[in-house]
């Protein structure tokens, strides 16, 4: 059901216009266009237009963090353990 990919296709502008616009929202005419043609639905979908900046990857935290939260979990542990020794005298 696709149509040929002709001039009337919109362009990256518009095809940009429409993936932001609000649900329900969007221009009819450029709605209906991308309802019928496969090769606009790609644009949107893979690549029409600039896409949004990627969120940069967070930083390590410093190494006196890590440390910190390495002894907490050991100290943890321990706790753990002692609680588990205490309670398997308790039902010996
Ligand atoms: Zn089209």
């Amino acid at each position: 059901m696709a149509t040929a990919a002709g001039a009337s296709c919109p362009s990256d502008a518009e095809l940009v216009r429409l993936r932001d616009a609000v649900p329900g929202d969007a221009p009819p005419e450029l709605a209906r266009h991308l309802a019928e043609c496969e090769r606009c639905q790609q644009r949107v979908l893979f690549g029409a237009g600039p896409r949004p900046a990627k969120r940069p990857m967070p930083e390590w935290p410093t190494p006196q963090r890590i440390l910190l939260l390495a002894l907490a979990v050991v100290v943890a542990l321990a706790m753990l353990l002692v609680s588990l020794q205490r309670l398997a005298a308790v039902f010996r």
